[in-house]
């Protein structure tokens, strides 16, 4: 019989949280602690030191050798180098040993990070910081320290320092707008993210057998199976006992890691799950994504099981993405997107919400950057994943009021005078209807948005860091609008009145994977970015240089360092792609067509010498021949386009997108038709039935 689990004494046990430092600190270094925080002021070295000492007896009690400065450079996953406690006594003999200097700051040898041209190589030191808002804990025999990462020259190398500065500031201005309705107490808004992760998993012994899988994640050919998604059996299906052991063990280090994973179940398509956290502050939820993330890997392999992050490991079924749900709420918990229930509440409700419709519209290019990546091109804009227009979904309720603002109409009682906002008070808003709109990339549900539009893969700071500093800066805008204005209430209507009736273009409740919709969507001049290249276009524009410069979110600097490294990433991930086709079909594709060829034309000589019928192999014979000679032919197109790269960054990103990705698909059909056409015994590797239905 298994052990029973004591889940709350098991909780946050590898974590050096509050209540850790609590207990261990003495009382002036854990309030000198707690001052830096709320004031965000550097902490003193002898404050430093106590914090270094108490953190190194308490992972040495849990079993810790190591620490380590972990970090979130931009390849949107994290990196970590370990460095032992170890310090020489000179007798031959160590003592342990941590320094609040090694706590505070590090320097990894990080030349081989992505910089986007902010480090030379010849001045490769990368510089970590201690985020003392995070907390440190124990991990495979190391202390994990939550970093920043910056270079030499104090540029922001990392996901992590930007999101920070993003938090600050749509806190800082939301509290302006609060102040504005009377609340003189809250302090500081919190950014709350829930991130719902969607993956797959595979037995390690097919997925070690396809050259696609193990070195881009996804499976690059594949003839459908002859059974797919379409008996619905698998969503919410009973979980298999090997899967159900890997999500009970994977919860199990979680809590350990302070981690709330709440709810597990299988998604749409065969072999896919979905893990979903109780949300938390944006900081944390983005640490904790990233363990999730790296958990669900290595656990997986404990379970002699591999999980695929990747958007799209197969075609023709549903692909992966993580939701991302957003909302702010002050330090006592009040949920600024929650409709309240007294005509102020409402007023100040509709202010919070006017602002995110505003900003979402004029920075819909931004957003759809922050989620643009080779992976995610593979499952964006497809049938069964947000298109890749930004819209908001906001349901009939709300829908109804705002276009009654617009209208100057009242929604609740037709007859009688105007909705006046801050006067009248508003319908209730269902939190979970449950014919809320799937299709939509941004849903407004209750008490929240939640962006359906960024990859399983990818790290879920980039689309807070955009939704912090558009809310913040159009905030801002009300806030100095509203302060100046002589008379409150009227500004206000006028406010609220002036941002829904000019940016109702981007609210849309219907089917977003319509084609209706893409030529709506045109006519309302909504962009649709439909792949990296072309969002990437628009990411450098002067009114997304000034937003994040005049925000202080990014330096300039480090904005076009970012544009570098994605349009890099991009080119190097279809790269990968397309090199791996040709190999496949060059070493395995081909040869095993060829081979299954070869033996059927063996069998067509020595039946037709004894005079026998050979019409059914004959087809198949011109059948293979002719995809193979396809097949070759597009493989030397690929071979060719990838020769012939242009320079230029943005240019080599449209040459992948509208050359290299066109090519890859035609490959791939050919090689599915050689697929369906050869013996299973030929065949050199696992099939979608074979690794879907194992
Ligand atoms: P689903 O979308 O699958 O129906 P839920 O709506 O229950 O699931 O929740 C999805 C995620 O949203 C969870 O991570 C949940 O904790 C998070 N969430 C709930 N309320 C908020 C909120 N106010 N702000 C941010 N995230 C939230
Ligand atoms: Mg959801």
């Amino acid at each position: 019989m298994s052990q029973i689990l004591n889940v709350p004494e098991l909780f946050g046990s590898d974590v050096f949280n509050e209540a850790v430092m609590k207990q261990r600190l003495p009382a002036h270094v854990y309030k000198a602690w707690e001052s830096c925080i709320q004031t965000g002021s550097t902490l003193p070295l002898d404050v430093a030191n106590e914090i270094a000492e108490a953190m190194k007896i308490w992972a040495l009690e849990k079993g810790a050798t190591h620490y380590t400065h972990w970090f979130q450079p931009m390849t949107g996953i994290t990196a970590e180098k370990h460095d032992s406690f170890i310090s020489p006594t000179g007798d031959g003999r160590v003592i342990m040993e941590f320094s609040g200097k090694e706590l505070v700051r590090g320097e990894p040898d990080a030349s081989s990070f992505p910089s986007g041209g902010l480090r030379a190589t010849f001045e490769a030191r990368g510089y970590t910081a201690w985020d003392p808002t995070a907390c440190a804990f124990v991990k495979d025999g190391s202390l994990y320290i939550p970093t920043m990462f910056f270079s030499y020259t104090g540029d922001s190398l990392d996901k992590k320092t930007p999101l920070l500065r993003s938090l600050e500031e749509v806190s800082r201005e939301a509290i302006r707008i609060l102040r504005l309705f009377g609340d003189n107490k809250t302090q500081r808004i919190i950014t709350c993210v829930g991130a719902e992760q969607e993956y797959f998993l595979l037995p390690k012994d097919l997925y070690a057998q396809r050259e696609d899988l193990r070195l881009t994640g996804r499976t690059l050919f594949g003839a459908p199976a002859p059974k797919g998604q379409e008996l619905d059996d698998h969503y919410f299906a009973a979980i298999r006992t090997r899967v159900s052991e890997f999500m009970q063990d994977l919860d199990e280090q979680l809590w350990r890691l302070g981690i709330l994973s709440k709810t597990k179940h299988n998604e749409g398509a065969p072999c896919q799950h979905e893990l979903a956290p109780i949300y938390t502050d944006a900081n944390k939820a983005c640490d904790d994504n990233q363990l999730i993330m790296r958990t669900m890997k290595k656990c997986a392999a404990k379970h002699n099981l591999v999980c695929l992050l990747h958007e799209k490991p197969f075609a023709g079924v549903n692909g992966s993405g993580k939701h991302n749900n957003w909302s702010l709420s002050t330090d006592t918990g009040k949920n600024l997107f929650s409709p309240g229930k007294t005509p102020r509440q409402n007023a100040q409700f509709l202010v919070f919400l006017a602002a995110f419709i505003q900003g979402v519209d004029e920075y819909q290019e931004f957003l759809r950057c922050t989620v643009a990546s080779a992976s995610n091109d593979t499952r964006l804009g497809a049938n069964e994943a947000p298109p890749a227009i930004v819209s908001i979904f906001l349901g009939d309720e709300l829908n109804g009021v705002v276009q009654s603002i617009i209208d100057g109409t009242n929604y609740t009682e037709p007859e009688k005078s105007l909705l006046r906002i801050g006067v009248d008070v508003m319908p209730a808003i269902p939190k979970d209807t449950t014919d809320r709109n799937r299709t939509s990339p941004l849903a407004f549900t209750g008490n929240k948005f939640e962006l359906r539009m960024l990859g399983s893969s990818q790290s879920i700071a980039g689309p807070n860091i955009a939704l912090n500093t558009i809310m913040a800066e159009e905030l801002g805008r009300f806030a100095d609008e509203l302060e100046k204005a002589p008379d409150f209430d009227k500004a206000l209507q006028k406010l609220v009145y002036k941002a829904f009736t000019d940016h109702k273009r981007i609210i849309f409740d219907g089917n977003g994977y319509s084609d209706e919709w893409r030529q709506e969507a045109a006519r309302r001049g909504l962009s649709n970015l439909a792949s990296t290249a072309e969002a990437m276009r628009t990411y450098l524009s002067q009114k997304n240089i000034d937003l994040v410069t005049s925000r202080g979110v990014f330096t300039e600097t480090e904005f076009r360092a970012r544009h570098s490294i994605y349009l890099d990433d991009y080119r190097k991930k279809v790269n990968i792609e397309a090199r791996t086709m040709v190999d496949m079909a060059v070493q395995q594709i081909l040869p095993a067509a060829m081979r299954y060829t070869d033996s059927l034309c063996a069998g067509v000589a020595s039946k037709k010498s004894l005079g026998v019928c050979c019409r059914g192999e004959m087809a198949l014979i011109q059948k293979l021949s002719a995809a193979c000679d396809a097949a070759y032919d597009c493989m030397e197109r690929l071979k060719d386009a990838l020769n012939r790269i242009p320079e230029d960054e943005e240019a080599a990103a449209d040459h992948c997108h509208s050359v290299i990705v066109p090519l890859m698909a035609e490959l791939r059909t050919q090689a599915d038709i050689l697929e369906q056409n050869t013996a299973k015994s030929f065949w050199p590797y696992p099939t979608y039935s074979d690794l879907l239905f194992y």
